[in-house]
């Protein structure tokens, strides 16, 4: 039996757990077989067993799961910051398995941001440790009353009291959760200013420096007055077949030490890739404006930043590869204290984004987004915009508070990042989003928001890879290059599992929309399994390995298309909560500047033709005219109650 309790402050459940629950079922090697429901509202925590055997099969866990229990449990229609809205921590299947790289959790809610399923995936050690602290993942629903942050530790769980952490940026809220708890080691995910500010960009940020950035999951946390969760726990998992599972690690372990896409990560991280990337006119300039801009490219080179600011790197649970990169900026203007360094998105969204060169500021500006838990892919582009509209008059130094918004002008962009991680001023507007600003701006604004479904564009441009049109404009939490891989296939990556066995043509109009579908499911099973898209992507690990690594970790036998059948059902499952939330062919679409304004520089002027490749895409997909999944497909996939609601 579980125990269920309250106290004015202290609820705790007790580590014990129901004397059948695991008997005869080896899969529970992979899981815990527990959730945490916190119901803040009224304060009680509550352990349940979710059902590992019907439900993991179909949903695997991660991001699979928060799906299934947001179908579940989330009417669409509901206020994202309301008391109905939940959020889902959810860590991957073979999450803290101790197969490298896999590591992530997934967030799942109604986006603030976007109005339909809002998602975002955080790798470090938060995951593993919540698992070891024994459950799969946290279930986050209603209001609490005052501010408290969680603390979950060896199968206990507590809510405490955060009133004095609120309004704390989220680096000294880390350092004082550990401290409160007494665990120097414990796993942190809180929320900065932003958060608590319902900011409707604001992420969860995971120990000091990674982030569950997209789609303004922070907000949601705020809105329930969350201000962290903290874990620890010594619960190790342990894999149903050892042997298999050892000699999986070793060819994993070889894999990466051979592989030179690894080693170049390992050295200069995501960023590594800024001067290729402008190169191939894929590194979006000057808010999508501008195709070429060579000179900054090189100052703003993970090279450039591992010689000047960087000093060193750090790595994710179980990951031998250390991409994290380190930096520090220790006097100036820019000043930054040593901590967690940019990502190619960031060094894009605040660098060649806003014709800034210099990469102390992009640093600075990361840092900034650290503290108030920002997601740096949407500020930026929300900077981007109000520089864009500044400089077009459609904004005046009146409404700016006398702040110069003009290309190039880093102390003024810092400024107005402050400004949007506090809601102040006209921040408050701009930390909306995109696509509110052009509502209140007005129709010539409408260009300068480069945004899909209201979730803004990452840095990797369509008019360099056509692939990446169709997927921008069907991914389910709106654009995300994370949520397909065809930019990396038009680049070399091979998936012979899919029978993708070389590269693609960037430019060609059709014959992209196979691998847009087919990568967004091996996107769906890297979230869902818990495992990194970077070494993956780089073919180090492979989806034959995942079925491997499924299948010795739970004892059941996995395959690769088994794997790909369960990342389906999943996307469609999506795609089904978002037409219930109003989506329909009309949001299947690219920003006009994307779609019209051809370029200089690597793209060569190329279009995409994103309406061209939408009817092959809803042909494969199996959806009707209008984007809603037909009933058959539903059907198929084991989803015949999904079908009769969506086509009740
Ligand atoms: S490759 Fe980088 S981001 Fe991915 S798990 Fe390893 S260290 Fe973390």
């Amino acid at each position: 039996m579980s125990y269920r309790g309250k106290s004015s402050k202290y609820v705790v459940i007790l580590p014990e757990r129901d004397a059948d629950v695991g008997k005869g079922l080896s899969i529970l090697s992979a899981f815990t077989g527990k959730l945490l429901r916190v119901d803040l509202t009224a304060g009680l925590c509550d352990e349940e067993e979710w059902p590992v055997h019907t439900l993991m099969p179909g949903f695997l866990g991660g991001s699979g799961l928060g799906a299934k229990y947001l179908w579940d449990e989330v009417d669409p229609s509901v206020d994202p910051l309301g008391p109905e809205n939940r959020l889902y921590l959810f860590t991957g299947a073979l999450t803290g398995s101790g197969l490298q790289s896999c590591c992530r959790f997934e967030v799942t809610a109604k986006s603030p941001l976007t109005g339909i399923l809002g998602e975002a995936n955080c790798g470090g050690f938060w995951g593993p440790e919540l698992k070891f602290a024994g459950f799969d993942g946290v279930i986050l629903m209603g209001i609490s009353p005052s501010p408290v942050y969680l603390w979950v530790h060896n199968g206990k769980a507590e809510l405490r009291p955060a009133e004095h952490l609120w309004g704390t940026d989220t680096i000294e809220a880390t350092a004082r959760m550990r401290d409160e708890v007494g665990e120097a080691r414990a796993r942190v995910v809180c929320i900065g200013q932003a958060g608590e500010n319902r900011v409707a960009m604001a992420g969860i940020i995971d120990d000091e420096g990674r982030t569950a950035a997209r789609t303004g999951l922070g907000a949601v946390m705020g809105s329930k007055r969350v201000k962290g969760i903290i874990a620890r726990g010594k619960n190790r998992l342990q894999p149903e077949a050892k042997e298999r599972f050892t000699g999986l690690l070793k060819r994993v372990r070889d894999g990466y030490s051979s592989n030179v896409g690894v080693e170049s990560l390992r050295k200069y991280g995501t960023a590594g890739g800024v001067e290729a990337t402008h190169a191939l006119g894929d590194m979006p300039i000057k808010n999508w404006s501008v195709g070429a801009w060579t000179d900054g490219a090189q100052k703003l080179s993970g090279v450039r930043m591992a010689e000047t600011i960087g000093t060193g790197n750090h790595t994710c649970y179980a990951c031998p590869i250390s991409c994290k990169r380190d930096v520090v900026v220790p006097a100036g203007p820019y000043a930054t204290p040593k901590g967690h360094g940019p990502e190619y998105e960031t060094v894009a969204a605040f660098g060649s984004g806003l014709l800034n060169d210099d990469i102390e500021v992009v640093a600075r500006a990361n840092y900034l987004c650290t503290l108030y838990g920002l997601d740096t892919i949407s500020c930026g582009a929300a900077v981007a915009m109000a520089v864009e509209a500044f400089e077009a008059g459609l904004l005046t130094e009146e409404q700016t508070g006398g702040l110069q918004l003009t290309w190039g002008n880093a102390p003024a962009h810092l400024t107005f990042i402050e400004q949007i991680g506090h809601a102040e001023g006209l921040g408050e507007l701009f930390g909306r989003g995109t696509r509110a600003v052009s509502q209140v701006l007005g129709p010539k604004s409408e260009e300068m928001a480069i945004h899909v479904k209201g979730l803004e564009l990452p840095y990797h441009d369509p008019r360099a890879h056509t692939g990446l049109a169709a997927n921008y404009a069907t991914s389910n939490r709106g654009a995300c290059h994370l949520q397909s891989l065809t930019h990396q296939i038009d680049r070399g990556t091979t998936l012979p599992e899919l029978g993708i066995t070389q590269k693609t043509d960037r430019f060609a109009k059709d014959g992209h929309v196979d691998e847009v579908v087919k990568t967004q499911q091996v996107c769906i099973l890297l979230d869902s399994l818990g495992l990194c898209r970077f070494p993956f992507g780089r073919m180090a690990i492979t989806l034959t390995d995942m079925a491997e690594g499924m299948s010795a970790v739970t004892g059941d036998e996995w395959t690769v298309e088994r794997l790909m059948t369960a990342a389906e059902r999943i996307f469609q499952l999506k795609r089904a909560w978002n037409v219930r939330a109003g989506v329909r062919r009309a949001n299947d679409t690219l920003p006009k500047r994307v779609r019209e304004l051809a370029l200089e520089g690597g793209t060569g002027g190329y279009l995409p033709d994103v309406d061209r490749q939408l009817d092959g895409y809803y042909s494969l997909r199996g959806w009707n005219e209008e984007g809603i999944p037909r009933p058959e497909v539903l059907e198929r996939l084991g989803l015949t109650d999904v079908a009769e609601r969506l086509h009740a």
